[in-house]
């Protein structure tokens, strides 16, 4: 029998082949194996006679072949194959391109079993096209009348994969529960034995979801515990303690161009509180683009030098970074502030109304002496050259949601082993709902209002090129108004990929069509680290009308004479990333207009309607996660790294509450979670691991 541990070499039946493509694919011990969930299940339990098949609905028949054959094309290497099977009620087409093999795997007479959607071709009427398909056998019947279908992996075929899951289950040994039963009792979830069945072997389809849901439950409990114990990790090495200094406080707010708006006073109140404790400081502030985020970091560091100690702000990109060092300056300059910006290009100290370009020796030697501003991107922070003293450390512009989180679990570690306290900020609004279940201890700020005089972004959504025409003459008008303008576009160089604008394309198409006699500059991610610096400079000193550049502005830029953002081929991004690109205009109190170019007219274009609508990131998001549904919407997908494997965040709230309540509680019985050895050393793996990276 075999257990839950063992390596697939202990599986008997598997062929060498087999193996080998397993082991390629990384999958070497049997739980590997069971932790790949299906797809979805393909119910032959609910078989549709053929008369019966709805047009456009996704079925399953049972069907004799009546007849197979290769149709003529005109076009070389263009392979058609037709066709026609029969149960005991009619008969269907089903059409297969380009499968020349399908002659040799199946002939006239066989029984099988067909799922797809039925649609009206054009030519050959009802029918199939390249559907699934299976032999009608013994096994299949045998193997009961649900089948899961694996997301397939290199050369796996689904019929090996599952062939592969039927003979380890057969044999499978019952495996222990990896939670203590009593709490998976009060959960109301299966025993992790029975969930493997649920998911790999279903009876009914009821139970493939509630087998799914277990697999979500265990990595969403665990999820937490990590987060929980890397808290108590952190609070047990002890923060520095920043004395807040209360005349240079108030002396600071006075001293600021512009009056904070009442969140941006919370938010540095609340982080200026949180960082007088002795435990380290976990604060996420969440504000939509263009609310003010910077200066209530600028504030926050400059308690901090106050205090006598270092601080870090790190940024996504660098053309960010070198935005943020003269931002900082700019703010902390009269308090004699230095300011030390750190990138793999550049080093420049800002001290003294001087700026000195230091030597990368120079640069570590300044960080090692302390009482600095060290701002770099998020490659900043390594331990060789972590300021001694650091206090502080804030990261900006985290707008993938699951980074965040993996901070939120990282401990930056002196060299004193204090743990400086740690501010994160985000211009993608977590929705509620979700923010609620996952941010476990992470106390968040929102700055929700905007700064005063600010007016809502216009936003339009137009299509091909006569929305073209309108946006250029909004950005003719505004360049008359001295104002600027932004461009985006999908690609750098031309292509054909489906009528895609490139940035090199436009600009050369534009200087000399509908922008003659502008202005016009690009910013893309090929250029090297000094072009993106000068394309970035001339635009902010307004010698350029015109930037034209990919999504490498769509984070942090901060140009308020912008006031046109035009964003080519819109349909292709997502709404909350077109929301942060509208999020580079509307930075002062002058009318701004963003225009959303799309390729064509198709329905695909409703989804975007709602930027149209509204301006507040938060309902945005809340869009964004009903329409595309899964974790991609966070980032959890694109990070890679997600430890959420099984989670689908718009589907589990139900059952994201309940793991983090169970965590919670555990916690607070048996906070080094010594009655649950198991448990704890699979929350520790998770919490390194995040930590690792
Ligand atoms: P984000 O939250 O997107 O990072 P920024 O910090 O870049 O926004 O701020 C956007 C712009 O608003 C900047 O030009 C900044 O100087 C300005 N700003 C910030 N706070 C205020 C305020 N309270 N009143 C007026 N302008 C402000
Ligand atoms: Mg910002």
């Amino acid at each position: 029998m075999l257990t839950w541990t063992d390596p697939l070499s202990y599986v008997h039946g598997l062929t060498p082949q087999q193996r080998r493509v397993l082991k390629k694919l990384d999958v070497e011990t049997v739980s590997e194996l069971l932790s790949i969930l299906p797809r979805r299940y393909d119910d032959y339990s609910n078989i549709f006679p053929i008369v019966n098949i709805p047009i456009g609905e996704s079925v399953t028949i049972k069907c004799r072949i009546k007849d197979l054959k290769k149709l003529p094309t005109f076009r070389k290497r263009f392979v058609i194959i037709r066709g026609v099977v029969e149960d005991d009620t009619g008969s269907i087409v089903i059409t297969w391109f380009n499968q020349p093999w399908m002659l040799q795997q199946l002939k006239i007479g066989d029984e099988i079993f067909v799922s797809g959607t039925v649609r009206q071709h054009p030519k050959f009427g009802r029918g199939f096209t390249s559907p699934i398909w299976e032999p009608a056998t013994e096994e299949t019947l045998a193997a009961g009348n649900i089948a899961p279908v694996y997301p397939l992996m290199g050369q796996v075929t689904q019929k090996t994969l599952r062939k592969i899951m039927k003979i380890v289950l057969d044999d499978l040994d019952e495996i222990l529960d990896p939670l203590p039963k009593g709490l998976v009792r009060s959960a109301h979830q299966p025993d992790f034995f029975e969930a493997i069945k649920f998911v790999h072997k279903p009876e009914i389809i009821e139970h493939t979801e509630t087998g799914r849901q277990r697999f979500v439950f265990n990595e969403v409990l665990l999820y937490q515990l990590a987060m929980r114990m890397a808290k108590n990790l952190a609070d047990q090495g002890g923060a520095p303690k920043i004395k807040f200094d209360e005349n240079f406080a108030k002396k600071f707010t006075k001293g600021l161009p512009f009056e904070l708006t009442p969140d941006q006073k919370r938010a540095v109140w609340a982080a200026a509180q949180d960082m007088e404790k002795e435990k380290p400081m976990r604060r996420l502030v969440q504000g939509d683009v263009g609310s003010g985020k910077t200066v209530v970091a600028a504030f926050c560091v400059a308690l901090v030098h106050r205090a006598g100690f270092s601080a870090a702000l790190m940024a996504p990109t660098e053309i960010l970074a070198k935005q943020h060092a003269i931002t900082l300056q700019r703010f902390l300059g009269a308090y004699h502030i230095p300011v030390l910006l750190m990138t793999s290009s550049t080093r420049i100290l800002f001290e003294n109304g001087e700026e000195t370009k230091l030597k990368l020796s120079e640069a570590k030697q300044r960080l090692k002496q302390g009482r600095v501003v060290a701002v770099g991107t998020h490659a900043l922070i390594q331990p060789e050259q972590c300021p001694p003293d650091l206090g502080l450390a804030v990261v900006d512009e985290q707008h993938r949601f699951g980074v965040a989180q993996r901070e939120a679990l990282t401990v930056i570690q002196r060299p004193d082993s204090l743990v400086p306290h740690l501010l994160s900020m985000t211009a993608t609004p977590i929705p509620r709902s979700l923010a609620l279940t996952f941010l476990g201890d992470l106390d968040v700020s929102i700055i929700k209002t905007k700064p005063a005089g600010r007016k809502p972004i216009k936003t339009n959504l137009l299509v091909g090129d006569s929305g073209r025409k309108m946006a250029y003459q909004a950005i003719r008008n505004a360049i008359i108004r001295k104002e600027q303008a932004f461009i985006v576009c999908p690609l750098i160089d031309p292509s054909d990929k489906l009528g895609m604008r490139s940035v090199e394309e436009e600009k050369k198409r534009l200087s000399f069509g509908e922008l003659r006699g502008l202005k016009l500059s690009t910013l893309h991610g090929k250029m090297g680290a000094a072009e993106k610096d000068v394309a970035m400079n001339e635009f902010k000193d307004g010698k350029a009308d015109v930037l034209i550049a990919t999504t490498v502005v769509e984070v942090g830029v901060d140009i308020p004479n912008a006031t046109i953002m035009c964003i080519e081929s819109a349909e292709r991004f997502g709404l909350a990333q077109l929301h942060q690109l509208r999020g580079r205009i509307g930075r002062s109190d002058k009318d701004c207009s963003c225009f959303l170019i799309a390729t064509d007219d198709s329905v695909a274009l409703n989804r975007l309607r709602v930027l149209e609508q509204t301006n507040d990131g938060f309902i945005i998001a809340e869009e964004d996660l009903k329409i595309r549904g899964q974790g991609n919407v966070l980032g959890l997908q694109q990070s890679g790294k997600s430890p959420f494997k099984y989670l689908r965040p718009a589907d589990d709230l139900q059952i994201m509450k309940l793991g983090r309540d169970l965590a919670l509680e555990l916690m607070e019985k048996d906070p080094e979670l010594a009655s649950v050895p198991i448990l704890r050393d699979m929350a520790n793996e998770i919490r390194q691991t995040a930590h690792g990276e």
